[in-house]
C-alpha cells in the first residue's frame, strides 16, 4: 500500500522535539502569567472577513497566503493566519471592552497556516505564542509587551538578541507619509516587480518590504517614516525609547521596519537573533501598537499592542547553539517484570508508585534480559529500577535499586512510597 507522507509545508513534532516545544511553550506561558495575562483559545476556523479586514487587503498574508475556502454551508472560512484580528473579533463579539479594567491581557498559543514558499525556518503550518494588550493607549502598556518579549527570550537564554524597533506614527503620520512614498515611487513603479505595482495602489508601505533585490535598490532611496512624524508621535516613541534605556533592554532604531500586517501604528518592533554557527532564521518575534484593528472589526476604536514569536524558530536557535540540553525528560523509576508471572503484579506497583505516590513510572512489557531492561532504564533516564521476581511475589517485596548510585535493596510494597519520599526529599535539599 501507498504510503501517505504530511503535507508540504508542515512538519511533525515527535521525540525529543516534543519535549522543546513543551519545554520554550511553558515558559512563554509562565512569563505571561508574571506579567498578569490571561490565557484566550480562540478558534483555527474564522470568517475570512476577519482577516481582510483585520489584517488588511494589502498585506501578502492577505493577498496570498490565506487557506480561504468554503465550507459545505456555503461559508467563506479562512485558517487562522495569524491570531490578533480573530482575538479582536473576540473582544468585540463578546463586548470584552466593556469594563473598566483596560487593558485586557491576553497570551496565546497555537498552529497559524499560510501558504507561503517553504524554506528554512519557514512552514505552511507553525505554531506562535503571542500576547495581546488591548484598550489602553499608554506606550507604557507597549513597553509592558517589548519587556514581557525579551524577558522571555533571555529566560530561554538567548544572549544577543537584537530589538528593532520603529515608529509608523498615528493616522496623520502615514497619510502624509504614503502620500511621500507614492510621489517618490510614481517614477520608478513601471520597472518594478508586479507585486510592487499592485502595493502601490492599495498601499505604498508595503513596497518597503519587498524581497525583489533590484526593487530594494530603489527603496534605500525611499523617505524616511521619521521625516513625517506628528509632533505626538515623535514625543511618543521618545518616551518608548527612553523607557526602554531605563529598563535596559538593547534596542536599534530600524527606519525601514514597517510590518507587513497593516493594522500597526505608532511602535513597531522584531526580535532577531543570529545563531551562533551564523544562522538566520529571520525575525524570531515581532509585534507592535495598532490602533484602528477594533474598529475595523465593528468594534469601539480602542487601540492595543500586540508581540507574536515563531515557535518553530525559536525553538530552531535554541537547538543550533544547544541550549536545550538541560530538558531531557527523566523517568523516577523504571519497573523490570522478570517473567510473564510478574507482569501483573508489576503493574499493581506501577498503578501504586503513579496514583499514590505521584511517581512518574514506566515498565517494560517484554520478555527480555535483564541487561536489555537496564539499557532502557539507562535510556528513559530513569533514577530507580524497581525488579519484580517470583521471590518477590511471594514476600510482598520488590528490589529497589538506585541506578546512580548501583546499590540495591528489598523493601515492603507498602513501604516504597515511604522509600521514595524519603530520598526524593533529601534530593531536593
Ligand atoms: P508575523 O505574524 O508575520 O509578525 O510573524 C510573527 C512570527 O511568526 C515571526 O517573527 C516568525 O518568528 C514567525 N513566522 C512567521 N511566518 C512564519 C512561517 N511561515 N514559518 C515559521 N514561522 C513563521
Amino acid at each position: 500500500m501507498e504510503i501517505i507522507n504530511n503535507v508540504k509545508g508542515t512538519h511533525d513534532i515527535f521525540g525529543d522535539e516534543t519535549d522543546a516545544y513543551d519545554y520554550v511553550e511553558s515558559m512563554m506561558k509562565s512569563i505571561a502569567e508574571i506579567y498578569a495575562f490571561n490565557g484566550v483559545r480562540p478558534p483555527v476556523l474564522e470568517s475570512e472577513k476577519v482577516f481582510s479586514r483585520g489584517v488588511g487587503e494589502s498585506s501578502d498574508i492577505v493577498r496570498k497566503e490565506m487557506y480561504t475556502f468554503l465550507d459545505k454551508g456555503g461559508r467563506m472560512l479562512t485558517l487562522r493566519p495569524e491570531f490578533t484580528a480573530g482575538i479582536m473579533r473576540m473582544v468585540v463579539q463578546n463586548k470584552l471592552y466593556a469594563t473598566n479594567e483596560l487593558p485586557l491581557k491576553f497570551y496565546y498559543l497555537g498552529p497559524v497556516f499560510r501558504y507561503e514558499r517553504p524554506q528554512l525556518g519557514r512552514y505552511r503550518q507553525f505554531n506562535q505564542f503571542g500576547v495581546e494588550s488591548i484598550g489602553n493607549n499608554s506606550p507604557y502598556s507597549d513597553i509592558e509587551t517589548i519587556a514581557l518579549a525579551y524577558t522571555i527570550l533571555c529566560s530561554l537564554g538567548l544572549e544577543g538578541v537584537t530589538l528593532k524597533v520603529n515608529t509608523l506614527g498615528d493616522d496623520e503620520s502615514r497619510d502624509n507619509y504614503r502620500k511621500a512614498l507614492k510621489e517618490f515611487f510614481a517614477k520608478h513603479i513601471d520597472h518594478m516587480c508586479e507585486d510592487c505595482k499592485q502595493r502601490y495602489e492599495l498601499n505604498p508601505l508595503r513596497i518597503l518590504d519587498c524581497k525583489v533585490p533590484e526593487d530594494q535598490e530603489i527603496v534605500k532611496g525611499a523617505p524616511k517614516i521619521s521625516d513625517y512624524l506628528s509632533e505626538a508621535s515623535k514625543a511618543r516613541f521618545i518616551q518608548i525609547k527612553d523607557a526602554l534605556e531605563v529598563l535596559n533592554i538593547p534596542y536599534e532604531v530600524d527606519d525601514g521596519l514597517v510590518r507587513g500586517l497593516d493594522y500597526y501604528s505608532e511602535t513597531v518592533f522584531e526580535f532577531h537573533y543570529k545563531s551562533k554557527a551564523g544562522v538566520d532564521y529571520g525575525a524570531i518575534g515581532a509585534g507592535g501598537h495598532y490602533g484602528k484593528l477594533m474598529q475595523e472589526l465593528g468594534g469601539p476604536e480602542l487601540p492595543g499592542v500586540g508581540f507574536s514569536f515563531g515557535i518553530e524558530r525559536v525553538v530552531s536557535v535554541l537547538k543550533d547553539d544547544n541550549l536545550l540540553k538541560d530538558i531531557k525528560k527523566e523517568l523516577d523509576v523504571y519497573i523490570m517484570p522478570l517473567s510473564e508471572e510478574a507482569m501483573l503484579y508489576s503493574q499493581e506497583v506501577a498503578v501504586l508508585l503513579r496514583n499514590s505516590g505521584g511517581y512518574k513510572v514506566d515498565m517494560c512489557f517484554d520478555k527480555t534480559k535483564l541487561g536489555n531492561m537496564f539499557k532502557r532504564a539507562g535510556n528513559k533516564n530513569a533514577k530507580f529500577a524497581v525488579i519484580i521476581g517470583e521471590d518477590e511475589i511471594n514476600k510482598d517485596s520488590v528490589i529497589l535499586k538506585d541506578l546512580a548510585k548501583q546499590e540495591q535493596e528489598e523493601v515492603k510494597v507498602d513501604k516504597l512510597i515511604e522509600k521514595l519520599d524519603k530520598y526524593f526529599d533529601s534530593e531536593e535539599e
